[in-house]
């Protein structure tokens, strides 16, 4: 199957390099840097790094799963047109290897933004699997520093002309991850050091939990539409017993039946566990026009609804991070409304 849709994207990009052989724009012609950006975190960089400067095209839409997504007609149409094409890498994109190859070859700056957490050695092996690289290095906040400054070079170097105001956007946004990083670090430190475990269907957030020294426990067997078994079942439940865990973060497509079946082990076990407030973004961010749709709004909703979801206080936003933290997210109740006690009919 992999193969065959590497092979129909291969013909489907050179049909298109032929049918648009005849229109090619001169770079001088277009006033603005023209760039197209894989995933909602992507264009969110290229958009702080860029500003007006650039014109943005963005592939991928919110909620769509990077590591599936293939790239349309359109998609390699606009990445034909531009002069920087720019991606999350470490095969997060996986589907896109071919066109990569294909644009780079014509000419076209492809740019990785996980290129400088690589040389600088912070990528991390993908959860049970050695030697295989974690694509979510965004997740730490120090990486998508570097991630930012390395895009501003990256511009720079495509546009000489604008390199100093890459750098400035750069810097100036650098600051604000500090200010970001500072405040989760305190949120995320205000729950007891023994319980400091992300229990999660995810796999993408063993950055995440690193960053401020916590665990992180996939759910195994609620990764994937299956019903885990009830070995999976039972020993994840042995987990949050053995460490006290109050709360796991699922997604809306684990089967409920699956979840109840962990809460009823657990509480079979004595103990108690409820599911957090909201779901989490991981491999892709909210809307343009939303908090989530940002990366400090995406990164802020995490931290906010992990916290909260632990039944702790957030600490108050920095006065000088932007965008604001939406009251809602600082407000949300202590006393939880979304527990599974309904659910597993007491
Ligand atoms: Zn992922």
């Amino acid at each position: 199957m992999k193969r065959m849709s590497l092979v129909a994207v291969s013909a489907l990009l050179a049909m298109t390099l032929s049918a648009l052989s005849g229109l090619a724009v001169p770079a001088y012609a277009q006033s603005k840097l023209h760039v197209v950006a894989t995933t909602t975190q992507a264009a969110d960089a290229v958009r702080v790094v860029g500003g007006a400067l650039v014109e943005l095209s963005a592939l991928m839409g919110a909620g769509v799963d990077p590591h599936l997504y293939k790239p349309t007609e359109s998609d390699i149409a606009a990445m034909n047109q531009a002069q920087m094409v720019v991606y999350s890498g470490l095969h997060l994109e996986g589907q896109f290897d071919q066109v990569f190859k294909a644009l780079s070859e014509r000419g076209i700056t492809i740019y990785a933004l996980a290129q400088p957490v690589l040389d600088g050695g912070y990528v991390m092996d993908a959860v049970g699997s050695a030697g295989t690289h974690d694509p979510h290095f965004w997740f730490d906040p120090r990486n998508w520093q570097l991630a930012i400054l390395g895009l501003a070079e990256a511009l720079g170097k495509v546009d000489p002309a604008n390199a100093a105001a890459y750098k400035a956007n750069a810097t100036a946004y650098a600051e604000q991850l500090d200010r970001l990083f500072a405040w989760a670090t305190q949120a995320m430190n205000a729950i007891p050091a023994a319980q400091r475990t992300l229990i999660t269907s995810h796999d993408a957030f063993q950055y995440f939990a690193t960053a401020f020294g916590w665990k992180v426990e996939a759910i195994q067997g609620i990764s994937t539409a299956a019903e885990a078994s009830v070995a999976d079942v039972q020993a994840i439940a042995a987990y949050i017993i053995a460490n006290k865990i109050p709360v796991i973060f699922v997604e809306s497509s684990v089967p409920k039946t699956t979840i109840n079946a962990v809460i009823e082990a657990v509480r079979a076990g004595g103990s108690e566990v409820r599911l957090g407030l909201r779901e989490l973004y991981s491999d892709a961010m909210g809307a343009p026009d939303e908090f989530g749709g940002t990366y400090i709004g995406m990164f802020a909703h995490n931290v906010a609804t992990i916290v909260r979801s632990f039944g702790v206080e957030l600490p108050a936003w920095p006065d000088r991070l932007m965008p604001a933290l939406p009251g809602e997210l600082l407000k949300y109740p202590l006393q939880l409304p979304f527990s599974m006690r309904g659910g597993v009919g007491d």
